[in-house]
């Protein structure tokens, strides 16, 4: 991965909040010089009592130079403030939304390869915490860096040695502070990798609750669970142990200003290189530093937290992502054509999942794939609907090779209905909308019905405008499937593909679908994956797909004279259809007995 300088990465986000961030900056400005004001007030009052000329106007006017300079402080504050808010999460927004964009045009492989815990808090709460340093910092960094800098100055103009006695601290201070940060860097890293951990084992964990609790385990005996929580615990506590001695070390030196400024205050003063109201007003700016030092100090924390946002975030930002051509293109038909097509997970040459495989879909006809297990039915499934990019060979829709379409545009053309079947927390009705968002309410409710989902959308309390989570358990596995079913209906493209899309629906509502399917799908390019053979032996072609490569096709008729394979799986269907039909029989025969 391209490695870039996280502030960089920031600013490029900070395009739109250019002005803003710039004025921010700018009236931080004014109200640290606001702040200093009553720093000069004061000096002026302290001077009319030491001197004893108390000229109560003289007084007067100085308090009230001291309170407009508290209110430019205050209120040039506040202003800066808002708007380093506003540049703060407009930055944040512009990050999000060019990582959601990402994980969309990433290849679906490089975005899988990443736990949900990973990527939750990556987009969550990496980024998020991102926007409380990056809002507060442009007003309170400037001001607490500036203020003790404009200190020193005046010190130093005053008198150059009491600059240098405001300044005796910092050596003394350096050296437990240069130890305790040492290895600060590594330590912020693998903080951060045992946070990572443990969060991704907490999602597991949550995600997997079913498990755990059929498998009768508690939460002490679900070890990794317990181990990674107690890890982080040790990690953590190790690491306050390790750095609070130099830490505190540091804090109670830094500010002891009194320690140069108060003997070499008295002595100048003793030998009159200093009037006693001058004496006085630099002992009161030396004790002006160390606060706004402190805080700025903090910020060498939090500007770790937000380098390492920004880093979790462009590891997505520079995921590899899938070509596409902008423009649209002509595609004259929809025959859909594998060229000698190879696929690996993993790489080039490892472990392949398809072997130069060649097929063709005509336009129009409906082609089944069958086969064992793990042969790579899935997988060319995928590669058509371009979820990853082919490692070798290409795929062809009317005669364009589909990396050289945009991602939109092969998406009107393929609907991909899998086993998997999301369901976006929002009505019933708005998920088969998805298929597409421009469908009337009749054409919803049409594609609906088609795929057999009325009959269970009318049993939830507020039908179609119940939301998947308020449905929640309530659905099966086949009325979503049914759901996904009426999506690709209503998205309505040349080219179907349905991976096991019925597979977990029973089998007299599958007949129902099916029935429905083939109607719908007549005229476009149909491609089915299917384990239960029945479903698919009117298919044009049967294309038995094994160990990665086409092992034999041809019509139902054809395979079951000529290949062995499909010979078997056709009896063990039959077989299995029989013993499920007797099953059934000698229930019933018990029932009614
Ligand atoms: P089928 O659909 O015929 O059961 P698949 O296309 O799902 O087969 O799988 C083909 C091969 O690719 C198998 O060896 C499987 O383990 C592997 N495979 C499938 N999906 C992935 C994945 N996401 N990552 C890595 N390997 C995979």
């Amino acid at each position: 991965m391209k490695k870039e300088n996280w502030l960089k990465t920031l600013l490029s986000f900070a395009k739109p909040c250019k002005g803003k961030m710039t004025l921010s900056v700018l009236f931080a400005v004014i109200s640290v010089a606001g702040g200093f004001v009553p720093y000069l007030g004061v000096y002026q009052i302290m001077k009319q009592f030491i001197t004893g000329q108390r000229d109560w106007e003289e007084v007067l006017k100085w308090s009230g130079v001291c309170l407009l300079g508290y209110l430019i402080k205050i209120v040039f504050y506040g202003f800066s403030t808002v708007l380093s808010h506003i540049s703060a999460y407009t930055i944040l927004e512009g990050l999000r939304l060019k990582v959601a964009d990402k994980l969309l045009k990433a290849p679906l492989g490089v975005v899988q390869s990443k736990s949900i815990g990973e990527l939750k808090n990556i987009i969550v709460d990496r980024i998020e915490s991102i926007e409380p340093p990056l809002a507060h910092m442009i007003p309170e960094l400037s001001s607490n860096l500036l203020l003790p800098v404009a200190v020193v100055i005046v010190l130093f103009s005053i008198d150059w040695r009491m600059g240098f006695a405001s300044l005796i601290t910092i050596p003394f201070a350096a050296v437990p502070m240069a130890a305790g940060m040492k290895s600060f860097h590594k330590q912020y890293a693998d903080y951060m990798a045992a946070n990572d951990y443990v969060n991704s084992v907490i999602v597991e964990y949550v995600e997997g609750i079913e498990v755990v609790k059929a498998f009768n385990q508690t939460t002490s005996s679900y070890a990794r669970f317990t181990e990674a929580v107690l890890s982080f615990q040790k990690f953590t506590l190790a690491w306050f142990q390790g750095t609070w001695k130099s830490m505190n070390l540091t804090m109670s030196i830094l500010p002891s200003t009194f320690l140069g400024t108060l003997p070499a205050g008295l002595a100048l003063y003793l030998q009159g290189a200093l009037t006693p109201e001058e004496a006085a007003f630099c002992l009161m700016l030396a004790m002006g530093i160390v606060g706004p030092f402190l805080k700025a100090a903090q910020f060498i924390n939090e500007c770790k937290s937000m380098e390492f946002g920004v880093r979790d975030a462009n590891e997505i930002l520079h995921m590899a992502e899938l070509k596409e051509e902008k423009q649209k293109r002509e595609v004259p038909g929809f025959e859909v054509k594998l060229n000698q097509v190879s696929f690996s997970y993993r790489g080039e040459g490892k472990d392949m999942a398809l072997k130069e495989v060649s097929l063709t879909l005509p336009e129009g006809s409906f082609t089944a794939l069958v086969g064992p297990s793990g042969g790579g039915k899935s997988t060319i499934a995928r590669l058509i609907a371009r979820f990853w990019d082919v490692t070798g060979g290409s795929i062809e829709i009317g005669g364009a090779d589909i990396r050289k379409l945009s991602l939109s545009q092969l998406s009107e053309m393929v609907s991909y209905v899998t086993q998997d079947n999301f369901l976006f927390d929002c009505s019933i009705k708005e998920n088969i909308r998805i298929g597409n968002p421009k469908a009337t309410e009749a054409e919803v409710l049409y594609a609906a019905k088609a795929a057999q989902c009325e009959e269970f959308i009318e049993r939830l309390e507020h039908g179609y405008d119940t939301t998947a989570g308020e449905a929640g358990r309530q659905l099966s596995g086949g009325e979503r499937q049914r759901i996904a079913i009426a999506r690709m209906i209503l998205k309505n493209t040349p080219i179907v593909i349905l991976d096991e899309a019925t597979a977990f629906t029973d089998p007299e509502n599958e007949a129902k679908i099916q029935k429905a399917l083939f109607s719908l799908t007549k005229g476009k390019t149909l491609l089915v994956i299917a384990h239960r053979l029945s479903t698919i032996q009117n298919a044009d072609q049967i294309v038995v797909l094994k160990d990665g490569t086409i092992w034999e096709k041809g019509t139902q008729k054809e395979l079951i004279e000529n290949c062995e394979l499909y010979r078997n799986m056709w009896k063990a269907h039959i077989g299995a259809k029989n013993w499920s039909v007797t099953a059934a029989e000698e229930k019933n025969r018990a029932v009614e007995g």
